[in-house]
């Protein structure tokens, strides 16, 4: 492959990241990768500050993962919230014991006046993962759904206790909007040799982050091309409710509806062969496309459309 212009600093979401990031650190040499990442679905449940996408990304990366599941870690046992359930405690967000224990930790060493990025940091070199992984904020900054009554429901609520109904009429990302970047976020990005967008939730995962003021800015001053892959597969979302979240933020569901709303940020975009006659439109947008097969199976995959991805990175200089 031609040269990789480093830092890579790349947008990371949960599920759809930590299968690309995968693949990227057997490309690219993971300590010159950092992942800005999504805290909009941060939430506390039992007491503990759970970060669903740090910890998927990082787990992932540490290869311990449960990728079955899509989230926690693999092998681990449920018998606190089990207990819990038992004592008349709602359990409908499952939280893995050993999962609890990275949680409890975070929660701790928040309390004792360390912010979400050090301890963050802590946990990552704790789990031996090499690849530095910045939350977007340390702000609290949760995305709210609003759905056809007027409801409001965090976004942990929506997908996991009201499974992910389809009546979304809003994304609320005003907390976001007014929180301040996480540390080292803004430097990151400025001094990012390659910027690109994890296959993730366009709506509720990298929307959070390019909600969060001075984030577009110091992506705009890096003068680094930026290219997004879709999270969108024939036609689809390959997990999770995209399909739902996009509708009702009034974007079209497809490769070519996402590449829209990205159109602003990014000079590269990577599709799915299965929409490959999406790809004239998204190249009417003036952004640079390919399409190949992006959907992760495994991890030899992933590699291979990293690779594809930074290719394009590297013709748009
Ligand atoms: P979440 O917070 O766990 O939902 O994580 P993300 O926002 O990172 O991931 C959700 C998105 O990832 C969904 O829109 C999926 O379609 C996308 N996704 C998951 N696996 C794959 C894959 O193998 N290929 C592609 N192209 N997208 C994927």
């Amino acid at each position: 492959m031609s040269s990789v212009r480093t830092p890579v600093v790349a947008l990371a979401g949960g599920i759809g990241a930590a299968r690309f990031l995968r693949g990227l650190v057997r490309v690219v040499d993971p300590t010159q990768i950092t992942a800005v990442v999504n805290t909009g679905d941060d939430r506390n449940f039992y007491g503990v500050h759970v970060s669903p996408d740090i910890d998927i990304v990082l787990y992932s990366l540490a290869g311990c993962a449960d990728r079955e599941k899509g989230f926690g870690l693999e092998g681990d046992t449920f018998r606190l919230i089990e207990a819990l359930g038992a004592l008349g405690h709602e359990t409908w967000f499952r939280l893995g014991d050993r999962d609890f224990a990275t949680c409890q930790h975070r929660t701790l060493r928040l309390a004792e006046g360390a912010g979400l990025a050090a301890v963050t940091d802590e946990i990552r070199r704790a789990f031996g993962v090499a690849t530095k992984l910045l939350p977007m904020s340390e702000d609290p900054c949760p995305s709210i759904i609003v759905l056809g009554a007027g409801t409001r429901v965090h976004f942990e609520e929506y997908l996991v206790r009201d499974g992910a109904p389809s009546d979304v009429e809003a994304v609320d990302l005003s907390a976001a909007t007014r929180a301040a970047p996480g540390p080292g976020v803004v430097d990151a990005l400025r001094s990012a040799g390659t910027i690109l967008v994890c296959p993730s939730n366009p709506v509720v995962s990298i929307g959070p982050i390019l909600a969060v003021p001075g984030v577009r800015e110091a992506i705009a001053a890096s003068g680094a091309p930026v290219v997004a892959v879709s999270p969108i597969v024939g036609g689809a979302p390959v997990k999770g409710p995209a399909d739902a979240l996009l509708r009702g933020v009034g974007a079209e569901v497809s490769a070519r509806g996402v590449a829209r709303l990205y159109a602003d940020l990014v000079s590269g975009y990577v599709l799915d062969q299965r929409d490959h006659a999406e790809l004239a439109d998204v190249e009417s947008l003036g952004i640079r496309a390919v399409s190949v097969d992006t959907l992760m199976r495994d991890v030899g995959v992933a590699a291979e459309l990293a690779r594809t991805v930074l290719s394009l990175a590297d013709t748009l200089r």
